[in-house]
């Protein structure tokens, strides 16, 4: 296997056979023409089921994650949502971190469990706490590492462990880490979820999901709900979402530099009470990041001292951060997690401290990031 930043750049990309063109062509066709009734020229019939520059992103998107199956949807949830219909029956149950992202939560929470799935949330830092969650009819462990918003991190090899005792499989949302950073697969987990929205696509200009795995039953079945409920991306978001890809490696360098450079100036910050970042020695599950990660990415969050109030004006005045949801894009991004990301969590057992803010640090100048935090900061 080449190296990550070659795969990133060629894998799926040979150049085009009839043209030569370099990069992989957006094929803006609904359906292919056939030789016969059953003779299709490039393996190729209609594109809900296939296409070829999504094929392309898809191979990419495997070779990322050294897997042999990836699969390309129109969303990261709607990943979510093959992979839990792929894996759950009415009755079963799956384990979820207690942190979840809001939009997991949201899915499992207030549509699965309608259709029959229960689910148990639980820290997944604390690994008794998770074999304790495990039930008989236990079918998934849903792993975020880093986790969304408060980065902490949980052990992959062992929640692998865990769940293939219970005969249960692991499933990594490494939309944090990336591949780049992180690959769950040759930690043991069974598959890799994206939100290629994020830090793949990396540009905040298309919205993308991707399920990725060695289990060749798996990715059938997958395959097969890719293709009969269709939320497939269309070929100019595989286009795009591939364009990004080809600079991931280049990218997360920048974005764990620039994080390093603002989380120390956080830290010394008479107004921030805490800062979250697993690159921190002072992290909790600082050895188990740096053991599975390679470097600790752009993500950070923080608690300001004065409650939700004091957040709240924060937010309102960066110039260089712009106040929006989302992540991983080029600029940087500051968001107040109660009221927007992790709103749907109020009243739960998931919800988020009101002082905490969540920063998507970019690739703007570390010195211009940081002077617009302590400007805000006051
Ligand atoms: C954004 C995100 C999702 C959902 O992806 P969409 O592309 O917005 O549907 C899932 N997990 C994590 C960790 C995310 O940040």
């Amino acid at each position: 296997m080449t190296g990550f930043a070659t795969r990133a750049i060629h894998a799926g990309q040979d150049p085009d056979p009839h043209t030569g063109s370099v990069i992989v062509p957006i094929h803006a066709t609904s359906t292919f023409a056939q030789d016969g009734v059953s003779g299709l020229r490039g393996g190729y019939e209609y594109a809900r089921t296939a296409n070829p520059t999504r094929a392309a992103l898809e191979t990419c998107l495997a070779a990322l994650e050294g897997a042999r199956h990836g699969r390309a949807f129109a969303s990261g949830m709607a990943a979510g949502d093959v992979l839990l219909r792929a894996t759950c029956r009415p009755g079963d149950h799956i384990v979820i971190p207690d942190d979840a992202y809001g939009g997991t939560f949201r899915l499992i929470d207030k549509v699965f469990r309608r259709w029959g799935i229960e689910h148990t949330a639980v820290g997944q830092a604390n690994l008794d706490a998770v074999a304790a969650a495990m039930r008989p009819t236990t079918r998934l462990v849903w792993c975020e590492t880093p986790t969304n918003p408060l980065l902490t991190i949980a052990d992959i090899a062992a929640l692998a462990g865990i769940a293939h005792q219970a005969g249960a499989r692991l499933v990594v949302d490494n939309t944090f880490a990336t591949p780049y950073l992180q690959t769950p697969l040759e930690l043991g987990a069974d598959v890799v979820l994206h939100s290629t929205t994020k830090y793949l696509g990396g540009h905040s200009d298309v919205i993308g999901g991707a399920l990725i795995t060695n289990d060749a039953a798996l990715d059938e079945q997958v395959a097969f709900l890719q293709n009969s409920a269709g939320a497939v991306p269309g070929p100019f978001d595989a286009w795009l979402t591939l364009r990004g890809i080809k600079t991931l490696a280049v990218r997360m360098e920048r974005h764990c530099d620039n994080a390093e450079r603002i989380v120390a100036v956080l830290q010394a910050h008479p107004a921030i009470s805490s800062v979250h970042y697993p690159g921190l020695e002072t992290h909790p599950n600082h050895e188990v990041a740096a053991k599975q990660m390679r470097r600790f990415g752009g993500m950070v969050s923080c608690t300001v001292r004065g409650g939700a109030a004091a957040a709240l004006a924060v937010c309102a005045q960066t110039r260089v951060f712009t106040l929006a949801e989302s992540l991983g894009g080029v600029e940087s991004l500051i968001e107040h997690p109660a009221r927007m990301t992790h709103a749907s969590t109020a009243g739960t057992q998931l919800e988020v401290p009101a002082e905490l803010l969540r920063l998507s640090v970019g690739l703007e100048d570390a010195e211009d990031l940081i002077d617009d935090l302590l400007a805000a900061l006051g």
